[in-house]
């Protein structure tokens, strides 16, 4: 007997998306994918890994991402200072200036993946994680700004999910937020002692942030602090009176939460979030604002811009929360055989099949063996397969396959001879011929 070995785990806070849940985050992202491509958005696949200078720069000296959740490193082979993306804006800008996207006219784009936040891991938190984000660059007018709310809101109804409800606000332009911002640093130290430690330290730093608080004691203060929508000027106003007239006109409903103010700095005019209850504290799945003047800051000629990113795994919780999900099924058929020349016949067929667009399990031997007829048998059931093909001694000698269907209900399984080269297209027939089997082309497969 070897000496027990410790298990490695996964880090704290990065969790592995295992094969049971799979198929939803494939729903999931094939579906947010339809919904973008429906609005005329492209894909933009950018490194995880950038310069730490651009989050710095991108997202804000004072906020909680750059001041304590960033994973940054230096590269051992060259001294670089890196991080690991904790957000999907700032690489979708620099590559944005870097390769001149926006030269000729507007660009609607779209991006998911995996961000990095050294956060406290919880519920619906956690230190990797992946979003879903759009962004639009070169579009200035509230009518984008209600594209993007309205795009979510085709994404909600077509995954089937309600209880997400919006939340909407404008924080107007850095001038306006100027001149509200004495005013709220005057509010906060006539109340200096309600704030904790760390609204002290904001106070004048970045004392819009302080809204954005999660400590109880602090509701009520902040509730009554003067509100940012009160001094935003008529360009802003009309932009945000713009966002809201289309929105109505659409019938998306909405309520404007003037404590809605993001937790990055370069955010400018509407932001937006999406909230459901039934996710306990980690309720928002979705956040999105405009950020004109960040283009600019990086160097690009003036280019207004607004987007939105999603928490993929808190929508999938949500999806779990608001049905069962399906159980899927690993393939339309299962190859069961028996014998030497039947392996190889197996492997014949398993590759037809598949070249006729169908998913194919061929029975592997394991360590317990090559398996009995029954055992096989059992795994094709489990598999979910419409049908399990059997090739054994006798099938081989008499240049046939049994097909076998594994959901009739009625008058038990069928099982039905087929000489070996028609096996293919009695197959192909049973399944997309009439039966009631749903076999759907990307490949995600759930039992009816
Ligand atoms: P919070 O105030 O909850 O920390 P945030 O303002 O930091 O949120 P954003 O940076 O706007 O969040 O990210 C957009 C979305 O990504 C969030 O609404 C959420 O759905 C998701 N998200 C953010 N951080 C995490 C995380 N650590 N784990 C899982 N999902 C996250
Ligand atoms: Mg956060």
């Amino acid at each position: 007997m070897s000496e027990k070995k410790e298990k490695i785990v996964a880090i704290k806070g990065m969790n592995d998306i295992l094969p049971a849940d799979a198929p939803l985050w494939e729903l999931f992202e094939n579906t947010a994918e339809s919904v973008l491509k429906s609005y005329g958005y492209q894909k933009i696949v950018t490194p995880i890994v950038e310069e730490t200078g651009l989050f710095a720069r991108a997202i804000g000296a004072v906020t909680d991402i750059v001041e304590k959740e960033m994973y940054s490193f230096t590269d051992s082979m060259n001294g670089d200072q890196l991080t690991l993306r904790p957000e999907g804006t700032a690489g979708v800008v620099r590559a944005v200036i870097e390769h001149n996207l926006a030269y000729d006219g507007p660009k609607r784009l779209w991006y998911k993946g995996p961000m990095f936040r050294h956060e406290r891991p919880q519920r619906g938190r956690y230190r990797q994680f992946f979003q879903f984000g759009a962004e639009a660059i070169g579009f200035s007018g509230p009518d984008i700004d209600a594209e993007l709310i309205m795009l979510c809101r085709r994404l909600w109804d077509d995954l089937g999910l309600d209880n997400i409800r919006l939340e909407l606000n404008s924080i107007g332009n850095a001038e306006e937020r100027q001149r509200h911002r004495a005013d709220l640093i005057a509010y906060f130290e006539a109340n200096i002692d309600v704030l904790d430690a760390e609204a002290k330290r904001r106070l004048h730093a970045n004392p819009l942030r302080i809204l954005d608080t999660k400590n109880p004691a602090m509701q009520d203060l902040v509730n009554n602090a003067p509100k940012l929508l009160d001094y935003l000027g008529g360009e802003s106003l009309a932009h945000f009176e713009g966002l809201k007239k289309i929105l109505d006109a659409n019938n998306v409903q909405y309520t404007v939460n003037p404590r809605l103010v993001r937790g990055l700095d370069y955010y400018n005019r509407t932001v937006f979030e999406w909230v459901t209850d039934m996710l306990g504290a980690q309720g928002t799945v979705c956040a999105g604002g405009r950020y004109d003047p960040l283009i600019e800051t990086f160097g690009g000629k003036p280019t207004p811009g607004i987007g939105f990113a999603m928490g993929i795994e808190r929508l999938i919780e949500l999806m779990k929360e608001q049905g069962e999900p399906a159980t899927p099924a690993q393939c339309d058929v299962y190859l069961v055989h028996q014998g030497e020349d039947a392996q190889t016949k197996a492997f014949i067929l398993g590759e037809r099949i598949r070249d006729a667009g169908l998913d194919v399990v061929l029975h592997c031997a394991t360590p317990a063996g090559a398996g009995s007829f029954k055992s096989q048998m059992k795994k094709a059931d489990g598999s979910g397969a419409a049908f399990a093909v059997i090739i054994g001694e006798d099938e081989v000698e008499n240049g046939v396959v049994a097909v076998k269907s594994l959901r009739d209900s009625e008058g038990g399984q069928q099982q039905t001879s087929v000489p070996f080269d028609e096996a293919v297209d009695f197959i192909v027939d049973q399944i997309v011929g009439g039966h009631d089997h749903d076999h759907d082309h990307d490949h995600v497969h759930y039992h009816p």
